[in-house]
């Protein structure tokens, strides 16, 4: 059996069951790793010798009579900018090269406790800050479906990882649509979840009021557990809400009597791609014979979204950054004369061309004269953008629309034109900028092969809805069963 080709829920039946070790799966991965890592690219690093040494432990404790969660041995890649006690943590940056954080992030404590298995860091836009992963310092990772292309970012590389079969499942993080563009573009499901849903501590600040975690998965029952594991308050992080927990696994039922669903106008504009919004409509109408009641709606503030957004997670990176000076964290230059040319050699030096920008214009929207133009107006905005949503959530249970204008684009064919690059997250900012949790899962391929993705959005806190209209489109359709040749 080909253990890599199979979902962690699947991996964890035939665990539980003892028809397979948890070493069997750890190494069937590993050589998986082997067999697509040189093409793919989707690692930073590898914890190959702990894995199995963990996976051992596991199977000592199986044969014990330990009962066996649902992560329980099951083997996971982490974004590189998620904290590890002890291990280097980069952001794809030269600026953090050699930092070791003393301390692991929360969600990293809670699936340990969970039981999987780390098997690596996974590539990323640096300091999450693109669309495509192609802004890492250190190595471009491809698109499983076809190698010349993208796999979307910044969590590229843990998409990457999935689609390719390194792993069941991973961690992103998501400012503006890093974990459900990617997923969209890899032809795997991807999770934002609600802000404060999910603890930010150890997560490597980008945009502080924008950032969440979430999971990248080859299923929805996988993300709903995988959601399970990392949701809830943290006292480490006061953004973090004190809101019950549902159970993500109950409400996967395959069917959605009564449910109303609106699609948005605004998100059928022009520079969308034909095949991606005719597939959309098409998987509007399986959810439609499934039971929900569909109708369009109207966001009226969508089209200031992409200019509002990056005015403020600019403006909070700008802040957030200004720690990476060369004294506390990674980098410093060998060159000095003083202590300010060292810390601004040691910027200049560690970061690349793209957080530069950010730093700059952020810097600028924050400075005197200048932030109430600019940073106190996209705060405005952002306000208008939620009260779009608060109002069609009034009537509607969730919203439907593409996940990304376009699938997966040729690797360089955006790196030259950064408002280019923008615009693939048009469609996935808004739900960052007004908290709500927003899920990615494939609903169909392009003449060329390539995953097309539906977005669905939630009311705040409401991830179960969301999960359930997506298990329920999922059960119904056979896209997320395709993988890719490699
Ligand atoms: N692509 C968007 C950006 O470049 C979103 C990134 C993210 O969600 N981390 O900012």
């Amino acid at each position: 059996m080909e253990l890599y080709k199979l979902s962690a829920y699947e991996l964890h039946n035939l665990i539980k069951g003892k028809e397979v070790s948890v070493e069997e799966v750890v190494t069937s991965l590993l050589q998986r790793i082997k067999k697509v890592e040189e093409r793919v690219k989707a690692f930073l690093s590898f914890y190959q010798k702990e894995a199995l040494n963990e996976a051992r432990k596991w199977d000592k404790k199986i044969s014990g009579g330990e009962e066996v969660g649902p992560l329980a041995g099951i083997p996971i890649a982490i974004k590189d900018n998620l904290c590890l006690d002890s291990a280097e943590t980069s952001c794809a940056s030269n600026i953090l090269k050699g930092f070791y954080p003393p301390y692991s992030a929360t969600v990293l404590n809670k699936l340990n406790k969970a039981g999987t298995i780390l098997l690596g860091k996974t590539n990323m836009d640096e300091f999450a800050m693109g669309s495509s992963t192609e802004n890492s310092a250190f190595q471009i990772t491809r698109n499983p479906w076809n190698l010349e292309t993208a796999p979307g970012g910044s969590s590229g590389g843990s998409a990457a990882a999935v689609a390719s079969g390194e792993v069941p499942f991973a961690l992103g993080s998501d400012t503006g649509g890093s974990i459900r563009q990617p997923a969209a573009l890899c032809g795997v499901v991807g999770l934002k979840p609600t802000y404060g849903r999910v603890s930010r501590y150890g997560l490597v600040a980008f945009a502080s009021s924008l950032d969440q975690i979430g999971p990248i998965a080859k299923t929805v029952r996988d993300c709903a557990y995988l959601l399970q594991a990392i949701s809830g308050k943290d006292e480490l992080d006061s953004t973090s809400l004190d809101y019950p927990v549902s159970d993500y696994i109950q409400c996967l039922i395959p069917d959605l009597q009564g449910m109303k669903i609106g699609l948005p106008k605004e998100y059928f504009i022009t520079g969308i791609e034909e095949e991606v919004k005719k597939k959309v409509i098409t998987a509007t109408k399986v959810i439609q014979e499934l039971g929900a009641q569909i109708e369009e709606i109207s966001l009226p503030h969508t089209k200031y979204a992409v200019a509002t957004y990056y005015l403020i997670a600019t403006a909070e990176a700008s802040s957030n950054l200004a720690r990476y000076d060369g004294v506390g964290y990674g980098y410093r230059t060998q060159e000095r004369t003083n202590l300010i040319d060292m810390y601004k050699r040691s910027r200049q030096e560690g970061f690349g061309d793209e957080v530069k920008r950010r730093i700059m214009l952020g810097t600028y929207v924050l400075s005197k004269g200048y932030h109430d133009d600019y940073y106190g107006k996209a705060q405005r905005v952002r306000t208008l953008i939620k009260n779009d949503f608060d109002k069609a959530f009034k009537d509607f249970d969730a919203i439907i629309t593409p996940t990304s204008p376009t699938v997966a684009f040729n690797l360089g064919e955006k790196t030259e034109d950064p408002l280019k690059m923008y615009l693939s997250d048009v469609f996935t900012i808004s739900a960052n900028l007004a908290g709500i949790p927003g899920i990615s899962i494939p609903c169909g391929f392009n003449k060329n092969g390539l995953p097309i993705g539906l977005q669905i959005l939630g009311k705040p806190f409401d991830e179960k809805t969301i999960l359930r209209i997506a298990y329920a489109y999922e059960q119904n359709t056979e896209w997320h069963k395709r993988r890719p040749g490699i």
